[in-house]
């Protein structure tokens, strides 16, 4: 095995509420490193604060990550269930001498706190139980004794190297009063545990990360690498939030966006390969690497997730198409048991919408013959001088033999020939007989998709609806 095969990374997303865009690109790169070394990627998710974790999220964020295809080798396991690990290594670092008990009332702490700033420091525990050897015990939380003095060096593979006097880092509580470990702490001895040889993460804790280099050496461990993503931010340059547009990944799903579509959007904050947009999930497989994910914030451009929706949908093949946009249809109440209808249905409208909901909404005359017509459009289109070419089109399509589009169109060509129009004349009119608007996919192929037998009968509502006008 080379040494890239080897390489193990993780999501570790807390089950406090939905999978967020920040963290679905977080683990998408982690995903995309694993599987472009060959290694694997893991799920851990980091239910360690009882309050706020919940089983709802848990859910939630499986549940994203399954629909965005980011599937997982190993897990998902569960933090929590590693408490006795945790509680275990602890101790180790207590018989070591390299934490201690600490009995400080938070009151006592939040004084000093408040001192320590009136007089211009930066606040930073004091040390009061450092040498107390008091026992653990119901009362006490455990810190972890940090070097006064030296360095650590973080050597970031998208930030690069960035040094942290040791003399700023706090020491730092690693277990609670409760006997639960803190994320600091329960989240480098699972790292170490499962051997992760790369942590990729949002770099709102690149300040934790020289705090956790120290742990893993004061417990013996191999350190791994780290890669820290930037935020992503809304136009105005704040961080990304509702304000922005929809933040939750699964939000994304139930306006109608395409799993490949998010990803690809997704992918590019902050990576680049050239100045290549589209990517197949192969192609990020194959190029994607940390060295070229980007050091700056990048900047949420719904209209661009938007337009790679737009593309997914029109490349998209017709029957997964039509399993994509069936909970759509089902929302707006069309039957959605003729397959067949409904292939043609999605064929016809794929060139021309932005996300399924769209299209699933722009579709329901196809499904009803008693179309109800767009006022403006029935004033303009639908009057006395078109009937007798749409009569001629019923009588007409019977026998045409040509059902094609090539055959449509000659057929509608000689109607308009014979009666001396062009076929502008007879088009805009029959579209709105046919759609009740003036916008829809081509009259030619909206007539293939509805068969001759439905075309006439709209024709024959258009010609008598025109007829109770006057
Ligand atoms: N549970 C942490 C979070 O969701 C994980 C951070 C990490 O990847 O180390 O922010």
């Amino acid at each position: 095995m080379t040494e890239k095969e080897n390489v193990r990374t993780r999501f570790a997303p807390s089950p406090t509420g939905f999978l967020h865009v920040g963290g679905a690109r977080t683990a998408l790169f982690s995903w995309l490193y694993a599987r472009h070394c060959g290694g694997k990627f893991i799920l851990r998710i980091e239910d360690t604060d009882q309050v706020r974790s919940t089983e709802e999220s848990t859910k939630a964020i499986l549940d994203a990550l399954t629909w965005l295809g980011l599937h997982w080798d190993e897990g998902p396991f569960f933090q929590a269930q590693h408490v006795d690990i945790h509680r275990q290594m602890v101790q180790r670092l207590l018989d070591e001498g390299k934490a201690y008990c600490c009995v400080c009332t938070p009151e006592e702490l939040e004084d000093k706190r408040k001192k320590a700033l009136a007089e211009g420091r930066k606040p930073k525990y004091d040390g009061t139980c450092r040498e107390k050897k008091l026992p653990r015990s119901a009362y006490a939380v455990v810190r972890f004794r940090c070097p006064d003095t030296g360095v650590t060096v973080v050597n970031d593979l998208i930030k690069g190297r960035i040094t942290f006097n040791n003399e700023e880092l706090d020491d730092l509580v690693i277990e609670r009063s409760d006997g639960y470990p803190t994320y600091n702490f329960a989240v480098v001895v699972d790292d170490a545990q499962m051997e992760m040889t790369h942590v990729i993460r949002g770099d709102d804790h690149l300040n934790n990360t020289p705090r956790q280099i120290l742990l893993y050496k004061a417990l013996g461990y191999d350190v791994p690498q780290f890669a820290h993503v930037s935020m992503i931010m809304g136009s105005d340059k704040t961080r990304l939030s509702k304000r922005h547009g929809a933040t939750s990944v699964m939000a994304y799903k139930e306006m109608g966006y395409l799993p490949e579509a998010v990803v690809n959007y997704l992918v590019r904050l902050g990576w680049s390969y050239g100045d290549q947009e589209i990517f197949s999930l192969d192609e990020l497989i194959r190029t994607f690497t940390l060295e070229s994910v980007g050091k700056s914030a990048a900047i949420f451009n719904p209209e661009k997730l938007l337009w790679l929706n737009q593309h997914y949908i029109k490349e998209c093949d017709s029957k997964r198409l039509v399993q994509e946009t069936t909970p759509f249809w089902q929302e707006l109440g069309v039957d959605t048991s003729n397959h067949d209808l409904l292939k043609r249905v999605a064929d016809d409208l794929k060139t021309r919408s932005k996300t399924l909901a769209e299209l699933a909404d722009a579709s329901l005359f196809y499904f009803a013959d008693d179309i109800v017509y767009e006022k403006e459009a029935a004033d303009k289109f639908l009057n006395k001088g078109i009937v007798d070419h749409l009569a001629a089109i019923a009588e007409g399509l019977p026998s045409l033999e040509d059902f094609t589009k090539k055959g449509m169109e000659n057929f509608l060509r000689t109607i308009a020939g014979e009666r001396g129009v062009s076929l502008k004349v007879i088009a805009q009119p029959l579209r709105v007989a046919l759609t009740g608007k003036t916008v829809s996919p081509g009259v030619d192929e909206v007539m293939l998709t509805l068969g001759k037998e439905r075309v006439i009968k709209r024709i024959r509502k258009a010609i008598a609806f025109i007829n109770s006008r006057s």
